[in-house]
């Protein structure tokens, strides 16, 4: 009998995965399980280009349609898997339909953070669905508040600004990106939003909201007293990993190896769900890029195949907030300081060990240097 790879979740890491399988010349069944209706498509364009208006929701897609098909990848969508069950080796589904597998790949990616009891008009964004329901809401002339001056509220602030939405940014933290990208990458990122006329408050957490006719959202409240008025909100607090009902879940995620495979036979985790061990680094992490989702996922296909092709290359990811294209390559942790080079709408910044070595980079409309800083680290 064929043997059957069930993937989880039908984004990048499990398209790649299922593709990689198929590539590879896998003869077995793929099948590739997808709580959204959409067929696998481009999650970074949400906060970009569709928000923005420059590419349409079916322009978005990662692969032709009729791609799916012609691999004999068995694309089930709007299905949800509730639970997985290792020992029988069988996936359940929400309205209790049971898929047996042989390999299973769990790429269930990650949900956004959100909090209890919001008001009508308060936005996050992760799906398609989601940045749909928040296009609709931006005229040019109304207010949008975002919460977090993160990856994600950096790059909603631009696209709706760049619609003629009037836009603040609330963010606790002094700077913007300080968690990832330190002070002084963070100052020189408070200083973009004032160049591009994007309100920004900072040092301001959110309490609550104020709530108009009709339960609808008209102001965030916040932690220093004072109060923001808005049509419209977003929250851009961060993301969660999603874990199966059944999945080998850690804290931060489900813990692989290099190759994928969870402590679990013939289990797998890729993408922003797992927690992967970097033998560069000596210890697992979980990141959400682009990059690694779609490297995973090629790695694990090769760990179903038998073959033992571990994804070691330092982390990447870039972003598109305030006319800024940034990149950034390494995995930010461990540094003592940072040297800048440039200002404005061009500069790098290199952070340093304590030994002087490069542990990772950020660049800001510098895309020559990218490559270069890429091999830096590799080497
Ligand atoms: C708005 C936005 C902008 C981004 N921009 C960038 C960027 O500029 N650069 C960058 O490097 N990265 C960016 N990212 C991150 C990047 O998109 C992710 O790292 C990547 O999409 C992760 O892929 P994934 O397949 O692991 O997870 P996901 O893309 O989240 O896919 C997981 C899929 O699994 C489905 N699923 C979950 N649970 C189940 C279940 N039980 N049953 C069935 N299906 C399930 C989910 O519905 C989802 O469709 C961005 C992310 C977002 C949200």
């Amino acid at each position: 009998m064929r043997p059957t790879t069930l993937i989880v979740g039908a984004g990048l890491a499990g398209a790649r995965c299922a593709e990689t399988l198929r590539a590879e010349g896998y003869d077995g069944r793929v099948i590739l399980v997808g709580e959204e209706r959409c067929p696998p498509y481009e999650r970074p364009a949400l906060s970009k280009q569709l928000l923005n208006g420059t590419k349409s929701s079916e322009a978005l897609g990662l692969r032709p349609d009729g791609f799916w098909q012609e691999q004999e990848i068995e694309l089930l969508l709007g299905m949800r898997i509730a639970r997985v069950d290792a020992r029988s080796r069988n996936a359940i589904t929400d309205d209790g339909r049971i898929l047996p597998w042989d390999s299973l790949v769990l790429a269930t990616g990650a949900r956004a953070r959100t909090l209890p009891d919001l008001p009508a008009g308060v936005h996050v964004l992760r799906t398609l669905d989601h940045a749909l329901a928040l296009r609709a809401e931006l005229r040019p002339g109304r207010r949008l508040a975002v919460v977090g001056a993160g990856f994600i509220g950096g790059e909603v602030a631009t696209s709706a600004a760049s619609l003629g939405v009037d836009v603040t940014v609330v963010e606790a933290a002094p700077v913007p990106l300080e968690r990832v990208l330190g002070c002084e990458a963070g100052l020189l990122i408070a200083e973009r939003y004032r160049e591009q006329g994007v309100g920004l408050r900072l040092n301001a957490g959110l309490a609550g909201f104020r709530r108009g006719p009709g339960g609808r959202v008209r102001g965030l409240l916040l932690t220093d007293g004072s109060e923001i008025g808005c049509d419209v909100a977003v929250l851009g607090i961060g993301a969660e990993p999603v874990t199966p009902v059944g999945a080998p879940a850690g804290a931060g995620g489900i813990p692989t190896d290099a190759c994928g495979r969870t402590a679990l036979p013939g289990v797998y985790a890729c993408g922003d769900v797992a927690s992967t061990f970097r033998p560069s680094l000596g210890r697992r992490i979980r990141v959400e890029h682009w990059t690694s989702a779609a490297a995973q996922g090629a790695a694990v296909a090769h760990a179903v195949l038998g073959r033992e092709e571990p994804h070691d290359d330092p982390p990447f990811f870039w972003s598109d907030q305030l006319g800024l294209r940034l990149q950034y390559v390494g995995h930010g942790e461990g540094w003592t300081r940072v040297e800048i080079d440039g200002s404005g709408d061009s500069f790098s910044v290199r952070y340093l060990g304590e030994d002087g070595a490069l542990v990772a980079a950020l660049l800001a409309n510098r895309p020559a240097e990218a490559a270069t800083v890429r091999r830096e680290l590799a080497a």
